[in-house]
């Protein structure tokens, strides 16, 4: 049975408690004493997958491991580390591309990986209430099941958690149908740093009952509480959608393309790929042919699903691409026949190829859909009159301004990364856009936040952070 006096293993909580805690093996015996040896894994015993960020070699190891199987773990772990002044990391699914989920040294970190599954599906009101530990992929398939389509996809599915896709208000490919994730969630459930369990779980579409405390979580990366479920919206089902590659003479066209298409319904995805990056994807994807493989011109994915019933969207995805031939605003353009061939096509959207590059550094920056294209051409000059070898390739969500930007170097050292990251950044804050389109902050854009944010902004999020984690036990050194 778990301690729950604190007494028998800490001492006196409050400072006399921080004392008896400062060892690890005292701080180890006080998390098992309250939560139980089924809960904390110690710091010895944690498996490297729980300090690895995505795609990186292992980071600090962390001063222990909790893994909750209820609420009232959650709340018991966060009152008991603010009573200890205990740095506090929260985990999803390790998905996060800015390395807000790994402990920088002397963090525990708490995963949400027990806490997880579907609570209840209401179908009248189109809703799912989840567990922050359910991965994103098993919400699809629940919403799926249940005759609903769930409104956000991305790449990272199987893996992330519907707890850190909120806590990164995650994006993906149906942006531009359903909106991000804040447009999911209707209502939230969050423990405080000092264990409260603030319960706003909402089902309804309309509620104005003052300040909507949801959006105080969403997107704050896990800095002002732990997300523990969430009521989610689904949408009518979508019948299999239908993909296509078209090819554009340049991002003027993209642009047009996407004016002429973004007045068509059924459109889910407008993706855009810049001539150097579908060259790139094109010759190094294994098992890929692409469409108009070696030529110039960006290619453009655009996915097309409806669910309306008898709706045809392979018909209605024919028919706008054969009027944009007519127009003149595509010069070719490949319509998937197969689940393979649209595969296919995502593959090389999804451009995993490029991880191959030497020292890439990846960029997700986000600027109206009409400047982008303008964007590029300052940018890739930018970095090439600092490194006139540089590899740097722009592919993304174009139809909701999005980008992304593969940048890779023969040779790099934090210093030179940190001067790739101000050359990129730069230019997106001299053009007024945000250098986190999707991914967040993290660790990696902390020292950018002000290239986006104001000074009254970040002052005013400062505030926020110190009221509700005044002991700033939760996610230090991330976002702010
Ligand atoms: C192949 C691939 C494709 C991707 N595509 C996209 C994309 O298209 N769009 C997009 O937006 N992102 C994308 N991502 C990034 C990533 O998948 C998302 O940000 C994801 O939603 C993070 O979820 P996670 O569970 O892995 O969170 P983690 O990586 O574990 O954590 C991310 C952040 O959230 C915090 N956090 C996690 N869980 C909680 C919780 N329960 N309460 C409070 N804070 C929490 C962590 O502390 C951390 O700061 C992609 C990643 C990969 C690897």
């Amino acid at each position: 049975m778990p301690n729950r006096d604190m007494t028998a293993a800490c001492g006196e909580p409050g400072a006399a408690a921080m004392d008896a805690c400062a060892t690890d093996a005292a701080f180890e015996s006080a998390l098992v004493g309250e939560l139980g040896a089924d809960i904390v894994t110690r710091s010895a015993d944690i498996d490297p997958h729980y300090f690895t960020a995505y795609n990186e070699a292992p980071g600090a190891r962390p001063r222990a491991l909790v893994r909750p199987r209820s609420v009232d773990d959650v709340a018991r772990t966060l009152a008991l580390c603010t009573k200890l002044g205990q740095p506090v990391v929260p985990q999803g699914g390790l998905t996060g591309l800015a390395r807000g989920a790994v402990a920088l040294g002397g963090e525990i970190v708490l995963s949400m990986e027990r806490f997880a599954g579907v609570e209840s599906i209401d179908a009248a009101a189109g809703t799912i209430t989840v567990r922050a530990g359910t991965p994103l992929q098993v919400v699809q398939e629940a919403a799926e099941a249940a005759g609903f389509t769930f409104g956000v996809d991305l790449g990272a599915r199987g893996s992330c958690q519907i707890g850190g896709a909120i806590a990164t208000n995650a994006g993906g490919t149906r942006a531009i149908r359903y909106g991000v994730m804040r447009e999911q969630v209707l209502g939230l459930e969050a423990v405080l740093a000092d264990g409260t369990v603030v319960s706003s779980m909402n089902r309804m579409l309309k509620d104005n009952t003052g300040y909507d405390l949801k959006q105080l979580f969403i997107g704050s990366e896990g800095t002002l509480g732990i997300i523990t479920r969430a009521v989610l919206r689904l949408r009518p089902k979508l019948a299999s959608p239908a993909t296509a590659m078209c090819r554009v003479v340049d991002y003027d066209a993209v642009v047009r393309l996407w004016d002429r298409m973004r007045a068509v319904p059924e459109v889910v995805s407008f993706e855009a790929m810049w001539p150097s990056f579908y060259r790139y994807v094109g010759s190094h994807t294994p098992d890929v042919v692409a469409p108009f493989a070696g030529e110039a011109g960006f290619a453009v994915l655009i996915e097309c699903a409806t669910s309306a019933p008898g709706g045809d969207a392979a018909q209605t995805l024919e028919t706008c691409l054969a009027d944009c031939f007519e127009a003149g605003l595509v010069d070719d353009a490949a319509l998937a026949t197969s689940e393979r061939q649209a595969r296919d096509m995502w593959l090389l959207r999804e451009g995993l190829a490029i991880d191959a590059l030497p020292n890439l550094v990846n960029f997700d920056v986000s600027l109206p859909t009409g400047e982008l294209g303008v964007f590029a051409e300052r940018c890739e000059a930018a970095l090439r009159a600092r490194w006139p070898d540089i590899v740097c390739l722009f592919f993304g969500h174009a139809g909701d301004g999005n980008v992304h930007i593969g940048a890779s170097l023969a040779e790099l050292d934090e210093a030179l990364a940190h001067e790739l990251d101000r050359v990129v950044y730069g230019v997106v804050q001299a053009m007024g856009g945000s250098i986190s389109a999707e991914h967040g902050i993290g660790v990696l854009k902390r020292p950018y936040l002000a290239c986006t944010r104001s000074d009254a902004e970040i002052g005013l999020m400062r505030r926020l952070k110190a009221a509700l984690d005044p002991h700033q036990i939760l996610n230090p050194g991330k976002v702010l």
